[in-house]
């Protein structure tokens, strides 16, 4: 019987989509009323199973039948055979299809909410919580959270699509089946089965997929349809709370606000089904001139996935992953608790972004769209770097210091432990001071025969975060967002200097405190952590990813360009000083090259390379974290990275310069060296 009305309500929702005259409206709402009705006298029979309950049912199905039939009869009598003019088609959307949509889609929502609650008296599912409770509030939570009502909602999305296949576009049908999976896929109606753990992992799983998904869409359409981008933007929005919902219920409280998201969900759907084919719809949008849209899809993106990994967290570490973060008592004067708070927000923030579950799901994502970037570089260096990207997030912050190595052994490990060279696992205590040196002294060494790229476009996991796809192309906010454009040039500007000023010493102070405390010399704390892990915490774990979520205000790799970064800053120094820089084969090309596309394709916002080309034939700047776009974009592929690998078969009479430095050899007449 379930799977007949799924069929009814489907076949009605695509009814509903042609109708476009009284007679059909009415048609439609008498159907769903009707269905409705009936589902209600199922309720109340099985809630009061007397004769009663059955004398009330007759006469509420006898009002809505009665009350349709007028309905229908009226609008046949005055029925004027207008012919078949589809409404959206021709732009004539207006308000009253808007209210019938909206309340076809309503008395659908009230469908599935009887049906799930009828179903699951009738199965007896949850029955003696049904029977027990007065609360419309756990009623509803009890009718939602069942699978009679995300199994029957979920199969009636899919027929739904199945319907709509010719009128949606292709992202559209993917993105609306992914979403009726995710609904199938819904933890608290599983859990009867006991098999929510499972649901919150495949439904993490679909989740990725469809973010993915979005990314690669965004990346390859600069102009999607409004209605696609409204669409993606109001599904995130959900799914940020819904992601919010799960993990409160994961923390052992109700289901309610999971179930009230999987209804706005649905809303959702079907709004986004029925209005396919207006003529709104295919207006375009031009994302990467819009930065709040695209602040609102970064950020929201970032709350699903954050709330999605404390959630597995909590199902993986259980509920101690939260009791286990050092918070404030939150008590004292009004500026003590305020400063509490804000610290509080910062340690949660911070527990899971730097938790495992977080670094694999964001290396799922992101690694993905490095891996659809491998594909489209032309060079095997960048193509390899890339490669190595992948392998470096995965070995360096995922799989190794989670995993395999026992964790008291951790902070005696160069880099591990100790990542960004300011430590993740404890005190700066003095038996760690020679992993530290290590770490140092590895990571400037490799700065200085390869420049600071190894960190910044290969070890450090903002290389994955920055290089992929989607997040390249967002380096077009480098010239309008009002703090990318202080910020990217081939100088260090003014918010550089503050920032990097600010940085440092906050990081030295931290440094010499932890190390002070850990002799026993003083003992001073922030509320109790130690200063250098709460410093890392909030530099790397928290502020990192404010700016990452603001590309369109603070530019592309904001964490090199801000001065945020002490330990990029310290590598790219090195880097300086160092052997790395990129040269031309021929510094004539550059002369009458029309283009000078090397100048505009750094996500660092770096455009003095032509000029510097011209002048020496090599390009050197401190922030160049040597990422190669320019040798990508060179039409004629003119750049080339010189690192130690050069130097050293230079010297060993392998090969010779390949550039020459100094000023440009005076021309032949014609004006080219032929
Ligand atoms: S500046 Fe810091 S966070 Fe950014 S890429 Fe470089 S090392 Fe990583
Ligand atoms: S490096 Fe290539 S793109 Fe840049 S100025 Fe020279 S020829 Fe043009």
């Amino acid at each position: 019987m379930a799977a007949v009305m799924v069929y009814i309500i489907a076949a009605v929702i695509n009814w509903a989509y042609r109708s476009w005259e009284r007679l059909g409206y009415s048609l439609v709402l008498f159907v769903l009323f009707m269905m409705a009705g009936m589902l209600a006298s199922a309720v109340l029979y099985f809630t009061y199973p007397v004769l009663t309950s059955i004398e009330i049912a007759a006469a509420i199905n006898s009002a809505t039948m009665t009350l349709g039939l007028v309905a229908i009869l009226y609008s046949f009598i005055t029925y004027k055979g207008k012919g078949k003019v589809d409404p959206p088609a021709t732009g004539k959307s207006n308000l009253s299809i808007q209210l019938f949509r909206g309340s076809v889609i309503m008395l659908a929502l009230l469908n599935e909410v009887l049906m799930g609650w009828a179903f699951s008296l009738i199965s007896g599912i949850s029955k003696h919580a049904f029977l027990t409770t007065s609360s419309l509030i756990t009623l509803l939570d009890l009718a939602v959270n069942s699978y009679w009502f995300t199994f029957t909602m979920g199969s009636e999305m899919m027929l739904t699509l199945y319907y709509f296949r010719k009128r949606l576009p292709g992202e559209m049908k993917f993105m609306l089946l992914f979403q009726a999976l995710i609904m199938l896929l819904a933890p608290p109606a599983l859990a009867i089965w006991g098999i929510s753990t499972a649901a919150v992992y495949a439904g993490s799983v679909a989740m990725i997929v469809l973010f993915i998904f979005i990314f690669d869409f965004f990346y390859k359409n600069r102009a999607p349809t409004v209605a696609s981008s409204d669409y993606v933007i109001r599904l995130m929005g959900i799914y940020a709370l819904m992601m919010a919902s799960l993990l409160y219920w994961n923390l052992g409280r109700s289901a309610f606000f999971f179930g009230i998201t999987l209804l706005v969900e649905m809303v959702i759907f079907f709004d986004a089904v029925m209005r396919s084919g207006e003529r709104r719809s295919t207006a375009k949008r031009q994302w990467q001139n819009h930065p709040w849209w695209t602040f609102s899809l970064l950020v929201l993106l970032f709350i699903c996935e954050y709330f999605m990994a404390a959630a597995i967290d909590v199902v993986y570490y259980g509920v101690s992953f939260f009791g286990d973060i050092a918070v404030t008592t939150l008590s004292g004067k009004p500026l003590v608790i305020f400063i509490g708070a804000l610290f509080d927000f910062v340690q949660y923030f911070g527990a899971v972004t730097s938790s495992s579950w977080f670094y694999i799901m964001m290396g799922a994502e992101m690694g993905t769209l490095v891996a659809f970037q491998i594909r489209k570089v032309r060079e095997l260096e960048t193509k390899v770097r890339l490669a190595l990207v992948i392998a470096a997030y995965g070995i360096y912050s995922v799989f190794l210091p989670f995993f395999f190595f026992p964790s008291s052994r951790l902070p005696h490990l160069p880099f591990i432990g100790w990542s960004m060279g300011v430590g993740t696992s404890g005190p700066l205590a003095p038996a760690l001071l020679v992993a530290i040196g290590a770490t140092y002294l590895i990571s400037g060494s490799l700065a200085y025969l390869f420049g600071g790229r190894q960190v910044c476009s290969l070890f450090c996991t903002a290389s994955l975060m920055y290089q992929g796809t989607f997040y390249d192309s967002t380096k077009s906010f480098n010239r309008s967002g009002f703090l990318a454009r202080k910020t990217h040039g081939n100088r260090l500007g003014k918010v550089f200097v503050i920032t990097a000023s600010l940085v440092w010493s906050s990081v030295f102070a931290a440094v010499l405190i932890s190390y002070l405390d850990s002799i026993h010399l003083i003992d001073l704390y922030v509320f109790g952590v130690d200063p250098i892990m709460f410093a890392y915490t909030f530099y790397f774990s928290f502020l990192w990813y404010v700016i990452f979520v603001t590309i369109p205000f603070v530019g592309n790799y904001g964490c090199v360009t801000t001065g945020i970064c002490h330990w990029g800053m310290f590598n790219q120094f090195i880097g300086w000083l160092g052997i790395f820089r990129l040269r031309v084969k021929d510094r004539y090309e550059c002369v009458n090259c029309k283009s000078k596309a090397c100048a505009t394709v750094c996500p660092v916002g770096l455009t003095s390379m032509p000029g510097q080309f011209i002048a020496a034939g090599e390009f050197k700047n401190y922030k160049c974290i040597g990422v190669g776009q320019c040798v990508s974009a060179c039409p004629v592929e003119n750049i080339f990275f010189y690192d130690a690998r050069q130097w050293f078969r230079e010297r060993m009479g392998k090969s010779k310069p390949q550039t020459q430095p100094g000023a440009l050899p005076v021309a032949p007449r014609g004006g080219n060296k032929e």
